[in-house]
């Protein structure tokens, strides 16, 4: 077992890190308050090559593997939870999903443009009805000669509304999961709308959409996989999603050490600085422990995606537990953060509170920290929960 990272991943991380300080961290604050980050940093972040990491090369992307894909979604989560999930859903949840169920033609239609970020993507699974219960979602594709023609309502949609194409599951026959098919909609096509969902506790910076689908007409071409192959589609791009959401809350972990060593270095009461109380160095270890801990969990599943176990039990577990710690630690470590700062860890001056705000939704989204644990639970003992 060797843990060390290569000289290429060393520097990816490195680049990733310093562009982050240079064009992401001085402006987080605003956008946060904005409600949208400032859309000119996609392109640049495009060049870095956050988009493309683990596309192919023949397809627009940088290739690379899985192990560097987590530290620079680490150093995303590190400096903006926001624009981690931007990049998590175009080139993870939908890039990722293309590459492995599309056609040729699909590839060569969509992946240049998500992995330069010319074009963004967003997943539409989550409706109304139905969240943690994907598999009973009850937007409708109905067969109409070489066309699709798509009726329903997606819910809490990352990217929404500035999305170029949209992944959507949708109902092909009534037979649960096993009738969902997934098609890729451009969202400029007829009867498509996003609308913005503002008013969101964390994540602030990035896009929230409710998407109507009214009668959108799209070519067979437009399938992703087969009639029925969809809800295995959105599992399989779940999993990988999970340790992308992982590693972001690992830079999340990180961010609430490194703020909250340098707060208690600076700030003094009964004349030391309060990084000298005990009890103040109980919650700075915490911080640290789980920082390690989610680390390594994420390293292990980027590794099995490295060593081709994306398909096994094995993997689905190991990026199950890795979701499930990382983004309870990532809750954990904000709210310590914010107990650090005192009184002005609770208003936006200091990151504290934005820490907290943006890890509250990791508990949640991509599977909730229960569905987690059924699916941990479902393994162990060969009994669905479900
Ligand atoms: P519910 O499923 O209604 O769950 C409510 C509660 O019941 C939770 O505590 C849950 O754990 C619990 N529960 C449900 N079933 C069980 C069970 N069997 N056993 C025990 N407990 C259970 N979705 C997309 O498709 N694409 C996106 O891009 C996307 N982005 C999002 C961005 C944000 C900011 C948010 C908030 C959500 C996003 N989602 C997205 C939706 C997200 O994935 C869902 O919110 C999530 O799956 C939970 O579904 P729900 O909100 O309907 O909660």
């Amino acid at each position: 077992m060797d843990l060390s990272l290569s000289e290429e991943q060393e520097a990816f991380r490195a680049l990733a890190r310093d562009f982050l300080e240079r064009e992401a961290v001085p402006h987080r604050q605003q956008w946060d308050r904005d409600e949208s980050v400032d859309l000119a940093i996609i392109p640049k972040m495009a060049e870095i090559g956050f988009f493309g990491l683990t596309i192919p090369e023949e397809y627009g992307g940088l290739g690379g593997d899985y192990a560097t894909y987590v530290l620079g979604m680490e150093e995303l989560g590190r400096a903006d939870s926001a624009l981690r999930g931007i990049v998590s859903v175009s080139n993870g949840l939908v890039g990722k999903s293309i590459l492995g169920f599309g056609t040729e033609e699909q590839k060569q239609e969509w992946l240049p443009g998500i992995a330069t970020a010319t074009k963004l993507g967003c997943f539409g699974l989550t409706e109304p009805g139905t969240g943690s219960d994907a598999g009973n979602l009850t937007t409708r594709a109905v067969r109409d000669g070489g066309d699709y023609v798509l009726t329903g309502q997606k819910l809490f949609i990352t990217n929404g509304t500035w999305a170029d194409v949209a992944l959507v599951f949708a109902r092909t026959s009534d037979d649960g999961p096993r009738g969902v098919t997934a098609f890729l909609v451009p969202t400029g096509a007829d009867g498509f709308e996003a609308r913005e969902i503002k008013g969101k506790l964390g994540l602030r910076g990035q896009a929230t959409a409710e998407l109507f689908l009214e009668g959108v007409r799209v070519p067979a071409s437009a399938r992703l996989g087969e009639e029925g192959q969809g809800f295995k589609i959105a599992m399989s791009s779940l999993d990988k999603g999970r340790v992308s959401v992982a590693a972001g809350c690992v830079g999340l972990v990180q961010a609430c050490l490194e703020s909250s060593v340098a707060y208690a270095r600076e700030r003094t009461q009964f004349g030391r600085e309060i990084a000298g109380f005990q009890l103040v160095q109980e919650m700075i270890a915490d911080i640290s422990l789980d920082a390690d801990a989610a680390r390594l969990l994420v390293w292990r599943a980027a590794d099995l995606l490295d060593r081709g176990r994306a398909g096994t039990a094995e993997f689905r577990v190991a990026a199950s537990k890795a979701k499930l710690y990382a983004s309870e630690a990532a809750v954990r470590a904000a709210n310590h953060c914010i107990q650090v700062y005192g009184g002005a860890g609770y208003v936006d001056e200091y990151p504290a509170a934005k820490y907290l705000r943006d890890a509250r939704v990791m508990t949640l989204y991509e599977g909730t920290s229960q569905i987690q644990k059924l699916l941990i639970g479902r393994a162990e003992t060969g009994i669905s929960a479900f």
